[in-house]
């Protein structure tokens, strides 16, 4: 549609960032145009069935995005940051890189008993960010219902690993 069209414009692609041969989707440049941040969001919350009692959306992007979210669906927002940022007591998941490791965490009482969770990010290339965040909605005591994405890189293969998974996952746009 015209409208898909005009939001996978406003995408900026950066090659050899942040390593040679990366193509980077930036979506800064959607964000930055006010009818592209207006038509994400409200496709994104269009996506959404059935009642989400939390977005649960991931540093750093995530937040603008679930945040707008959030409101929208009058859902509160859980933040799931980099380790070492929250100040309580937090629980932290591992996930791969292409080199190394890193970490993500959430404060431990960052979630009621079987609140119904939706998991939120800008996008999702190998899955490895999303499926960490996943295993700690559901350590927090989270129920996932879903998993929503602004971009989907499907060669990189995260959203099939989602679904095989039993999440349910949607993105508005992809790319290569
Ligand atoms: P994954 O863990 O699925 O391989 O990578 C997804 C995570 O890395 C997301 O948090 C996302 O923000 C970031 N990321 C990886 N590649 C890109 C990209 O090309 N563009 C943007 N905007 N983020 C990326």
């Amino acid at each position: 549609s015209q409208a898909h069209d005009e939001l996978r414009d406003l995408v900026r692609t950066i090659p050899d960032f942040p390593n040679p041969g990366i193509q980077f989707r930036d979506v800064t440049t959607l964000l930055l145009d006010p009818a592209g941040l207006r038509g994400t969001i409200d496709a994104l919350v269009a996506s959404v069935d059935g009642p989400v009692d939390l977005i649960a959306a991931i540093d750093a992007r995530g937040f603008a995005v679930g945040g707008a979210m959030a409101t929208a669906m009058g859902a509160g927002l859980m933040l799931i940051r980099k380790d070492g940022k929250l100040p309580g007591a937090t629980i932290a998941e591992d996930y791969a890189l292409e080199y190394g490791t890193d970490r993500l965490a959430v404060h431990v009482d960052a979630c009621a008993p079987g609140a119904r969770v939706l998991l939120v990010d800008d996008l999702i290339a190998t899955g490895g960010t999303a499926m960490a965040a996943a295993r700690l909605v559901e350590r927090a005591g989270g129920r996932l219902v879903g998993a929503r994405f602004v971009i989907n890189l499907p060669d990189l293969g995260g959203s099939a690993k989602l679904r095989e998974a039993g999440i349910e996952v949607r993105s508005l746009l992809e790319f290569e």
